[in-house]
């Protein structure tokens, strides 16, 4: 979680992600959709395109994505196609709103949602 916040501060909109699987990190990423002139290029996606490589698969069965913000809705389809395990928010929400846009999104899909503190 603590390397997530870290590379928060390293974009423009400061959200960071790192995906874990078996206890390792294996991807992480910043937003960076203005330094990569890429409308696509948020926090999660980079680490998703990161971590798919580095197990050479696109499905990350048991892995865990680390996000300092709560996703999008791009970032929650990708999420979802790439069969991300659990995703922890590591910061509080501050828009509500968006996240509960997500939740009902992901309910649509059948993905089971688990609240922890
Ligand atoms: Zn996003």
């Amino acid at each position: 979680m603590y390397r997530a916040l870290k590379l928060a501060n390293k974009g423009e909109v400061p959200v960071g992600a790192i995906i874990v699987q078996d206890d390792i990190c294996i991807a992480e990423g910043w937003n960076q959709p203005i330094a990569c002139c890429d409308p696509t290029a948020h926090a999660e996606i980079i680490a998703l395109r990161q971590a798919a490589k580095q197990v050479n698969n696109y499905r990350l069965i048991n892995a865990t994505l680390y996000v300092t913000l709560e996703p999008c809705i791009m970032c929650a389809g990708a999420i979802i196609q790439a069969r991300i395990k659990r995703v922890v928010l590591v910061l509080m929400m501050r828009k509500p709103e968006l996240l509960a846009v997500v939740l009902i999104f992901c309910e649509i899909l059948g993905i089971i949602i688990r609240w922890s503190a």
